[in-house]
């Protein structure tokens, strides 16, 4: 990276600029090489300011989240990675109606602290989501789902970023939701949603999200780093099934295994390199494909130079 770039990012964002920085710690997979920069913008203004002076030097930033759906490449990132910091970390009640209340969330609070306070308000709509580990913006790009309800059910309102600096928001009819994914215009950065909760009694809501902790402990949570599920459901079928069908629980390639619990979550069993991940992911397409005729498709983002 250039320079020139180097030190104006460095004097002009408010944020943390950080150059070389290893992006492995920041995933969930805790894998994948350094990014040339890490951006934490302090607050929206911030943020105008970091796409505004990367685009006077055509520098397109990839944004992450709490990296708990990604693959970072063994050589990382060239260029700007872009992580939403403190200012983009706020809840707020908006307003309370006798049936439903609206509930402001930002994109870099962690999923699961906005529904701990939405629960601690007595507000149903997003303790299925419990156990996701992801922050808001992550959760909406993905329309992150689990036990028949995905984040998009609760949305009212969204807005984001685009890397002119300019800001827009978007009523949930004019959102393009869709299984694992939220279209939105190329570069687009979330900074907030609006969720439409609904009313319902504290002890209620926490044996739900206990009883769906509980689902998770004993069914989906992988005792080695991985994100998720790594494939999506293909129309009608379990890609965890249809991976344990084809025999590959527990099949190894270098570091990267495909865990012998859940076929469909791949672990990092120690010392993984994200390109044992993708050879590991590769066997099991072209396995479950030659088995069914059926093409899994990746749900984690890639991201990285190949
Ligand atoms: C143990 C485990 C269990 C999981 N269980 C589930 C589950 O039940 N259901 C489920 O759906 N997922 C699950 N996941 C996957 C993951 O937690 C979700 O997809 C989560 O919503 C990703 O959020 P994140 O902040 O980590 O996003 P990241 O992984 O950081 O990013 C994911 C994508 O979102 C984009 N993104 C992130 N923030 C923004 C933003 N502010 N603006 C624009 N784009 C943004 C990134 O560019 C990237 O394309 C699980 C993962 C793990 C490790």
């Amino acid at each position: 990276m250039d320079e020139q770039v180097r030190q104006r990012l460095r004097q002009e964002v408010a944020g943390k600029v950080s150059f070389n920085v290893p992006l492995a710690p920041l995933t969930s997979f805790n894998i994948g090489g350094p990014a040339d920069c890490l951006i934490v913008p302090a607050h929206p203004e911030d943020l105008k300011k970091v796409l505004e002076l990367l685009g006077e030097y055509h520098i397109s930033p990839v944004v992450i989240g709490n990296g708990t759906n990604l693959l970072v490449t063994d050589k990382g990132v060239r260029g700007v990675v872009i992580r939403l910091g403190e200012g983009f970390k706020k809840n707020e009640l908006l307003e309370r109606g006798k049936e439903t209340v609206l509930v402001s969330g930002g994109a870099a609070v962690h999923l699961e602290s906005l529904i701990t306070f939405s629960i601690s308000r007595e507000l149903a709509g997003i303790e299925s989501l419990s156990g996701i580990p992801g922050s808001l913006g992550g959760a909406l790009r993905m329309n992150a789902g689990a036990f028949g309800s995905e984040i998009k059910d609760a949305v009212q309102e969204l807005t984001y970023m685009l890397p002119d600096g300019t800001v827009h928001s978007r009523l949930r009819d004019d959102l393009a939701f869709c299984y694992r994914h939220l279209h939105l215009p190329p570069g687009a950065i979330i900074l907030k949603a609006l969720l439409k909760l609904r009313h319902e009694t504290r002890p209620v809501l926490q044996q739900r999200r206990d009883e769906i902790l509980s689902q998770r402990k004993k069914y989906y949570l992988p005792k080695y780093p991985s994100a998720g599920s790594i494939f999506k459901n293909p129309p009608g079928h379990s890609a965890g099934r249809l991976i344990e069908e084809a025999g590959l629980k527990g099949l190894r390639t270098g570091g990267a295994q495909i865990s012998p619990e859940h076929g469909n979550f791949f672990i990092n069993a120690g010392g993984a390199t994200a390109q044992d991940v993708i050879d590991l992911m590769d066997r099991a397409v072209q396995k479950v494909r030659d088995l069914t005729g059926i093409t899994l498709e990746p749900e984690i983002r890639i991201v990285g130079e190949a």
